[in-house]
């Protein structure tokens, strides 16, 4: 499902975000705007009713001012006895038809005056009358003129009215249409929703555009690794910008890629390797026996046949141990002890073992060893070295040397084997240790070699944490250094 997908979930988050914000934003931008508008409406409002009951001196007036009642040589209205009739009298010459408007209230007799442009159906300022003060007049304590008390604000329809509650239970309503400053409130509105509209397009645009950019890493790495799972090996992620997470991740990936298909590689070979290496015995048995068994035999043929046969077999059972034991070491299923042994004391004893070959090939063995306690498998260790003397002695000259010397250094044991042999050539030297590579393919195979020696002898050392070295001179010789942890305490 499309919307299952990452990018469209953080779309939509964002963009149920980004609408409440906007939204949030345009009512309170709306309400502010509309609160600020009723209020100066009902400064307004207030204002015209200043001037109906608080006079302004002569000179603050610009000349064509029409004097408010109270200013014309008469006293305040408030102030005067005549107190009703004045603020009748004010509020029905208030305004014109069409402009601002006064309704005059008084508590229990309802409305007593209106101004002439009035509408007819304003209803009764309840709440005003409520609070307006009742008969406290000139001369009487707590008497001030002018409009008191709270001013009660209210939108009936097209108009917007104040209610202002006089002294002695009067109650003045001042109001004005205000089907003007509704109208622009909604092109407001309108305003604000056609932009809330095209930002929320944008956002959701760039959000979709960086949830895209964000989200394409991902999808190049799924695709990679569709690739792989078809059977590309070689297949690996574009990475453009190495910093970022998922760049660092895919860099982790490509590096696991690599190490996949160098070990798949590897694991095809060494397969294709093996199936080579026994076909051959099994081709010679297949040969020597059907030649054999073509015709009758004397009882020499026979037996050389025979012993043919059984020189294949050998070469077979040698192979599959040496292939059984690094798959077992691989495996992790070879088990390595771990005691204390003296690596002196195990080349001391390989090197009385491989005497007798050394002797037919007229190779002198010099030891030079020294006690050195390390901690593994004696046994294992002990094939290392056959190993790696057997070679000093094979690839040798005639009447060479091999010198096999033991001793600490540091936290290491050391083992070097060295010889006074052909050497290994330059380009062979990092693929000694592989399985099945022989630097002399031709003449190792035709020997019996397996070409498994040394990297049976790497597994050991490796299984014990150790490490295994070559250096080599061709025509000099060459010498192998095994270093093995040495035993604490
Ligand atoms: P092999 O059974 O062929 O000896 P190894 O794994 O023991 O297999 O050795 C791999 C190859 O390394 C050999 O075929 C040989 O060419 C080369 N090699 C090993 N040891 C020596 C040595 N001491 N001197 C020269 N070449 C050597």
């Amino acid at each position: 499902m499309i919307f299952n997908s990452i990018r469209w979930r953080l779309q939509a988050w964002h963009g149920v975000i980004l609408a409440a914000v906007l939204t949030g934003f345009g009512v309170a931008a709306y309400k502010v705007a509309h609160d600020n508008q009723m209020r100066s409406i009902d400064q307004d409002l207030g204002q015209q009713l200043d001037g109906l009951f608080r006079p302004r001196p002569p000179e603050a007036r610009p000349p064509d001012d029409r004097p408010p009642r109270g200013d014309r040589g008469r006293p305040f209205p408030f102030e005067s006895s005549e107190f009703e009739t004045n603020l009748r009298q004010a509020v029905s010459e208030f305004g014109a038809a069409g402009g601002p408007y006064l309704v005059l209230w008084r508590m229990n007799q309802g409305a007593i005056a209106r101004s002439p442009g009035a509408p007819p159906e304003v209803p009764e300022p309840k709440e005003a009358l409520a609070q307006a003060p009742p008969e406290v007049g000139p001369g009487q304590r707590g008497f001030r003129p002018g409009p008191r008390g709270p001013v009660l604000a209210r939108t009936r329809g097209q108009f917007r009215e104040i209610s202002i509650p006089l002294p002695r239970g009067f109650v003045v309503v001042a109001g004005r249409s205000i089907a003007d400053d509704q109208a622009a409130m909604q092109r407001l509105a309108l305003l604000l929703l056609a932009a809330g509209a095209g930002i929320f397009l944008l956002g959701l645009a760039g959000g979709g555009w960086v949830a895209a950019r964000a989200i394409r890493p991902i999808e190049d790495i799924s695709a990679t690794a569709q690739r792989i799972s078809a059977g590309d090996l070689s297949q690996r992620i574009d990475v453009a910008d190495t910093e970022s997470e998922l760049g660092r991740l895919a860099g982790v990936l490509n590096a696991t890629f690599a190490r996949l298909e160098a070990s798949f590689t590897q694991q095809a070979r060494f397969t294709a390797d093996a199936s080579h290496e026994l076909r051959t015995p099994v081709t010679v048995i297949l040969t020597q026996t059907q030649t054999c068994l073509a015709r009758e035999r004397g009882s020499a043929e026979y037996k050389e046949t025979l012993q043919a046969c059984q020189r294949a077999a050998q070469r077979m059972r040698r192979l599959t141990e040496s292939l059984l034991e690094l798959a077992r070491i691989d495996a992790g299923e070879e088990p390595m002890r771990r005691e204390r042994f003296d690596l002196g004391r195990v080349a001391r004893e390989s090197a009385e073992l491989i005497q007798p070959l050394a002797e037919q090939r007229k190779v002198l063995i010099q030891t030079d060893l020294a006690l050195a306690e390390c901690a593994g498998d004696a046994e294992h260790i002990g094939q290392v070295v056959t190993n790696l003397l057997s070679n000093a002695i094979h690839y040798n000259r005639e009447s060479g040397a091999v010198n096999v010397a033991a001793r600490t250094e540091g936290e290491w044991g050391i083992l070097r084997v060295s010889d006074s042999g052909s050497g290994i050539a330059a380009e062979d030297q990092p693929h000694i240790f592989e399985r099945f590579y022989r630097a002399d393919k031709s003449r190792a195979r035709a020997e019996g070699r397996t070409g498994l020696g040394l990297a049976i002898c790497k597994a050991i050392v490796d299984a014990h944490g150790g490490s295994i070295e070559l250096e080599s001179k061709p025509g000099v010789g060459s010498t192998f250094t095994v270093r093995l942890p040495l035993a604490h305490g």
